[in-house]
């Protein structure tokens, strides 16, 4: 019982690799996106100020597959637990999973 215990740890652990979904779509041609975060390479640290804490910040290019040429630009910021804080976006919308479906 304990081997196959080991067994899927190791599967949860290679499975679950750190990644933030994002789901936008593009204000020219209405095209949507599903982008991946990374939060293992995409994020940059930011060492807070005093109180403030440690952030991680990630700014991410969108490119759709249509011929068009809108650039989308994404700028997230994660707390220290790479929790999403703060998000913005040119060039398009955020939207849902559900919108995105
Ligand atoms: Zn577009």
């Amino acid at each position: 019982m304990a081997f196959l215990k080991k067994i899927s740890d190791f599967f949860t652990a290679s499975g679950s690799s750190p990644t933030y979904w994002l789901y936008v779509q593009c204000d020219r041609c209405g095209e949507k996106i599903k982008v991946r975060v990374n939060l293992h390479n995409d994020l940059s640290i930011r060492y807070g100020e005093r109180d403030e804490g440690d952030t991680y910040f990630c700014r991410k290019m969108v490119v759709g597959n249509q011929r068009c040429f809108q650039s989308i630009e994404v700028e997230m910021t994660f707390d220290r637990n790479k929790k999403l804080k703060d998000r913005q976006i040119t060039g398009g919308q955020f939207i849902s999973e559900e919108q995105f479906a």
